[in-house]
């Protein structure tokens, strides 16, 4: 079968069988769709032979680029030695190596024992690592005895996954009112988004009036609460909402003050995305549970980890009989071609010292986005690392948005890919988040593309 009946075959079959996340599928159903049959480094190639720039590392996974010899090998070791054992009364290599070294990643520093994160508990998805720090959490407060301590403190903005727990805590009302019905409800409190503050205050003289907003409801209600969960220094879904100086530290404090467990969600931010191997380090932060996913494989295979420290995990021993047990588990958890993979990439990050590596990179792009940041329609670019994000306004003056249903992220995004960058916006920002490995000149052709395509889909 020539190229070309081949795409229009599977073209024909995609709409007829498949769902795509996130996507209005009457829309999709009128478009022709990119077919991915290959990826090679910071690219991605299609059905066609066209390749494109992989501008947002296939949502936020990639970190070594495709085809990375390293895991690719590590994969192929694993799988001549066995793909899937279990977890439930069985341990195997990976699992055990890969918790190991996942203890040494997030400990940079020795700290006393109770407060390390010393514990491993695997599932396969961001989502259910939300799910399991907040089963811990709760579960946690019921063995210490405090039996009041049940609910949650969310931030406005927040994304921590589509299960319905991990939806509760959640805070964007376009992806989560309609479930609402079927949530717990948490306290929420205001995000730290600066650009369009919600107690209508100013960056740096409202001395994060956030914070205090959030100790107003802490000091009210810890008695009830169990955990606050955050995605640190960067709110990812909610548009790269990036926190200012001290924001993190303050809320660390605060849950220290209120005996409040503070859940780190580092699904998006971890693995490097943001210039450090975690997100928490920028600001010398230790959270009591922390949830990693989405880099964690290289962006191979689906892995996540909740974290914990020996104090959390402690409460859970006794005898059987005591039915202290965590009760929580997922069939593929701890899957030993993923573990093999994500070992893989852990060690690829000291061979290649790809932190060290991304400074200069993270240099350039910040000098792109002062241009982006320019053009008429661009109201914010916010940056953490790599994980950036420019919105785009109607009015750069009054800051009015475009209006959801013009769809000018997607307009921008449109084009983008007509000029070999596959980008995908959230709403009206324009998120860029290449693989770690991208080669500054891959990243200037990416900035410079998003800059062309933004001037063309505005005017
Ligand atoms: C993507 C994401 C999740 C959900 O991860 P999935 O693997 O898609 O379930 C949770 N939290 C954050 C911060 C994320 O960015």
């Amino acid at each position: 079968m020539n190229i070309k009946s081949r795409k229009k075959r599977l073209e024909r079959l995609d709409k007829k069988h498949l769902w795509h996340p996130f996507t209005q599928m009457k829309e999709w159903c009128e478009e022709s769709p990119v077919i991915i049959t290959e990826g090679r480094g910071s690219f991605l190639k299609d059905i066609t032979g066209r390749w494109y720039i992989d501008g947002v590392s296939s949502i936020w996974v990639t970190v070594h680029g495709h085809r990375k010899k390293e895991i690719d090998t590590a994969i192929k070791e694993q799988i001549d030695k066995i793909s899937h054992s279990t977890l439930l009364g069985l341990t195997h290599p990976p699992a055990i190596e890969l918790a190991e070294k996942l203890v040494q990643t997030v400990n940079p520093q020795p700290v006393t024992r109770n407060r390390e994160l010393s514990r491993v508990f695997y599932s396969d998805n961001g989502s259910t690592s939300v799910e399991i720090a907040l089963k811990i959490a709760y579960q946690y407060w019921q063995h210490k005895g405090i039996r009041e301590k049940k609910m949650f403190v969310s931030l406005k903005n927040a994304y921590h996954g589509d299960t319905v727990g991990a939806v509760s805590v959640g805070g964007i009302d376009l992806f989560h009112n309609i479930f609402s019905p079927l949530l717990f409800k948490t306290y929420n409190v205001p995000s730290s988004y600066c650009y369009r503050c919600e107690l209508k205050r100013k960056h740096p003289s409202c001395k994060l009036y956030c914070l205090a907003k959030m100790e107003d409801t802490l000091k009210k209600h810890h008695k009830e609460i169990a955990a606050l969960i955050i995605e640190p220094m960067v709110q990812g879904a909610g548009g790269m909402i990036v926190s200012p100086p001290g924001y993190l530290k303050g809320v660390r404090k605060l849950c220290n003050k209120y005996n409040i467990l503070m859940i780190a969600d580092e699904v998006a931010t971890g693995f490097g995305r943001t210039g450090k191997m975690f997100a928490c380090e920028h600001e010398g932060v230790r959270p009591d549970i922390l949830c990693i996913a989405k880099g964690i494989t290289g962006g191979y295979l689906p892995l996540a980890a909740t974290m914990t420290t020996e104090k959390i995990y402690s409460a859970f021993l006794g005898r059987y009989k005591d039915f202290k047990t965590f009760f929580h588990g997922h069939t593929y958890t701890g899957n030993q071609l993923a573990c093999a993979a994500a070992l893989a990439n852990l060690q690829l990050f000291k061979s290649e010292r790809t932190l060290k590596k991304m400074e200069g990179k993270i240099e350039i792009l910040r000098n792109g986005l002062s241009r982006i940041a320019e053009l008429p329609n661009v109201g914010d670019v916010r940056q953490k690392g790599f994980m950036t994000g420019i919105e785009l306004v109607r009015d750069k003056k009054t800051k009015e948005p475009y209006p959801l249903e013009d769809k000018m992220g997607v307009k921008v995004c449109n084009i983008a890919r007509d000029k070999g960058l596959l980008i995908r916006p959230l709403g009206n920002v324009i998120v860029l988040m290449p693989p770690l490995s991208i080669s500054n000149q891959e990243l200037k052709k990416l900035i410079q593309i998003t800059a062309e395509s933004i001037q063309e889909a505005v005017c």
